[in-house]
């Protein structure tokens, strides 16, 4: 068994939120009416990709009805719909669509995870439960041992890297603490960090991130990687 698969068994164990525990099960015994034949996960979400990663996708938490039910991460929801089309056209996955764990969807030099692995109420974890996950989010990714850049959709992403970034590096965040941006750009030790609008459909609907400026985001990842 890899590393990589043995933390995922622990991680998807985990009850150490009592608050979110209480949510992801409760929606998964609920459902969506849409969804009410289907087996939802209803447990942590592992992370998912290439192991030989040089560009890991750092997103916020897993939404109710989409890696929650689904038991992949950005799966069964149009922000995944979103992101997977736009890592598609870059050449980081083979597909577009991400609908079920077994779609056949993989991954080429990328690795996408979750700052937090439970689905939140009304998506907002706590600070606190930001600490919580972020030893799972520390080992998962002191195992992918290529990363160049990581890849922050939204602040709270943003905020998770730079905190660990400077676990990892043993140094503190720089002062003035380095502002989340879409397109902001951060060099340094072990890797970079590259901002993103997170593609929730609020910010997807309205304009505020489109197909392109996530495209560029993506490219630049990819030349970073190189
Ligand atoms: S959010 Fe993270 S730490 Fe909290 S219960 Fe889920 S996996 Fe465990």
């Amino acid at each position: 068994m890899s590393a990589l698969t043995a933390l995922n068994a622990e991680v998807v164990a985990c009850r150490r939120c009592p608050r979110l525990v209480e949510w992801r099960e409760r929606v998964a015994r609920e459902k969506r009416a849409a969804f009410r034949d289907q087996d939802y996960w209803g447990k942590p979400m592992q992370g998912f990709g290439d192991p030989g990663a040089r560009i890991l996708v750092l997103g916020l938490a897993p939404a109710a009805h989409g890696g929650n039910r689904t038991g992949r991460i950005f799966t069964g929801d149009r922000s995944g719909d979103f992101l997977f089309a736009s890592m598609h056209r870059l050449g980081l996955a083979n597909q577009a669509e991400s609908v079920s764990r077994d779609d056949g969807l993989a991954l080429r030099g990328a690795y996408v995870v979750a700052a937090v692995r439970c689905a939140p109420p009304a998506n907002k974890p706590t600070p606190e439960e930001r600490e919580n996950c972020a030893p799972w989010l520390e080992q998962e990714v002191s195992l992918l041992r290529d990363l160049h850049v990581v890849v922050c959709l939204g602040g709270f992403a943003w905020e998770s890297a730079l905190r660990l970034r400077a676990m990892l590096d043993g140094d503190a965040i720089p002062r003035p603490r380095p502002r989340f941006g879409h397109a902001a750009e951060l060099e340094g030790v072990p890797w970079t960090l590259l901002g993103c609008f997170h593609p929730s459909q609020q910010n997807t609907f309205t304009g505020r991130l489109t197909p392109g400026m996530m495209d560029a985001v993506f490219a630049r990842a990819v030349e970073l990687a190189r």
